[in-house]
């Protein structure tokens, strides 16, 4: 199963389960970089892919050190 997490949509602005478009080692060093992270989630009109913002970059970062993804 690959990691997910909660995120807003930058295209559709709802909370939505976001898929990292990176492998997870890739996924560590980005977010400890503060490079950019680009994920998604399917839409019923297609998949949305967007750039996590900052807010939502810190969630990520919260969210893996306390080893939940
Ligand atoms: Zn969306």
């Amino acid at each position: 199963m690959q990691p997910t997490f909660l995120a807003k949509c930058g295209i559709c602005n709802a909370s939505v389960t976001a898929l990292p478009l990176m492998k997870r080692d890739e996924l560590t060093k980005a977010v400890d970089s503060d490079a950019e992270v680009r994920v998604m989630h399917r839409a019923p009109e297609g998949d949305h892919v967007w750039a996590l913002g900052g807010r939502e970059k810190t969630n990520l970062r919260n969210i893996m050190a306390k080893g939940l993804l």
